[in-house]
Formats: C-alpha cells, structure tokens, sequence
C-alpha cells in the first residue's frame, strides 16, 4: 500500500502547485489519430517522445499486446468512438519488439491461478460452459502477425468510417525506432 500511499500524497501536491498546466488540453486528438498499443511499461514515456506527441495530441488504447480479439469487443469500439466521436482520422497500430504477449505461456498462467487461490473446480466450470481458458489467455506467435492481424481487423471492420487511413509498425522497446508494418 505504501505505493498508494506516496502516489496520493505526490497528487495533492501536483495539483496544489499547479503542476497540471503543461497538461492541459481538450478531449480532442490534435493530430487526429488514434493509436493501439501495448500496455509495456517501456512503452509509457517513451511512445510519445518518440513519436513527438505531447498531451493531447492523439487517442492512446492500450492492452497487453496491442491485441485486438474481436471486432465488437471494447478496443475496436474505442477506435470507433474516437473516429465517429472525437475527430480522429486515422488509426496506428503500434506492436513492440520483445512484447510479453508473445511469450505467454496459457498453462503456466492457469498453473499460477491454482497457486494462488483459484479453485480447480472453478477452472472446471468455466471449462464445461465452454470457456476456453487456454485460447482466451493465449497471446500471440509473432508480434509482426499480431500487428497485421489488428490492421485487417480495422480495414475489414463493417463500421470503419469509408476512406480511414489504418497503419501498421513495431517500435523498438529501447531505442524508439518505428518501423512500418507490411499489410
Ligand atoms: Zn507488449
């Protein structure tokens, strides 16, 4: 809880010495885009320094593996909101070299559910209602495949707004380096 604890007393001091300006900005993206990405921790800062956005620049959705399962589930309705809603024009998928995602292991997630609590028979029941655990948790083989499977997905989308721009790059989780995904 420490973690908690110190977080809350930096915010009363961030917004006590005003340390909000620099930030603020509208609901709009500036640059009309919105961007899917990964939720890797090296990817917070440094995403948007290396793509020169700032605060307010773009719609950022983020998920472990930039991943997008299905096209009526809550990341393609994002991309649809900030198109039809929020004045974004195009989409980018941004993956990442060395993505967690990738590496996954079903089973061993499952094994650690065990470990840590998780009834075997509730692993049942989801099993016998036809939850498949090890599909669900599964990531992805090549983070380049993940990243051109969510292009298409948005391309092929019934509801993608006629004339939508959808880019597809990996970024290097080090150095920043961008590069283009062919699709
Ligand atoms: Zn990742």
């Amino acid at each position: 809880m420490s973690v908690i604890k110190d977080m809350l007393e930096f915010n009363k001091r961030f917004v006590a010495e005003k340390q909000y300006e620099p930030f603020v900005s509208d609901k709009f993206p500036d640059k009309k885009i919105v961007i899917l990405t990964c939720m890797d921790t090296r990817l917070t800062e440094l995403l948007p320094h290396a793509l020169g956005l700032k605060n307010g620049d773009a719609k950022i959705i983020k998920n472990a593996g930039a991943v997008l399962s299905h096209p009526f589930g809550s990341g393609m309705r994002s991309i649809l909101v900030a198109l039809y809603a929020l004045g974004a024009e195009e989409v980018v998928v941004v993956g990442h070299y060395d993505c967690g995602m990738a590496a996954i292991e079903p089973t061993v997630l499952i094994e650690e559910m065990n470990k840590r609590g998780i009834d075997s028979r509730t692993l049942e029941t989801l099993k016998s209602s036809g939850m498949d655990l090890k599909k669900w948790l599964h990531g992805f083989d090549s983070v380049e495949e993940n990243v051109r499977h969510s292009v298409h997905l948005i391309e092929d989308h019934p509801l993608l707004p006629p004339g939508t721009n959808v880019h597809g790059f990996l970024i290097d989780p080090e150095t920043g380096r961008l590069d283009p995904i062919e699709t």
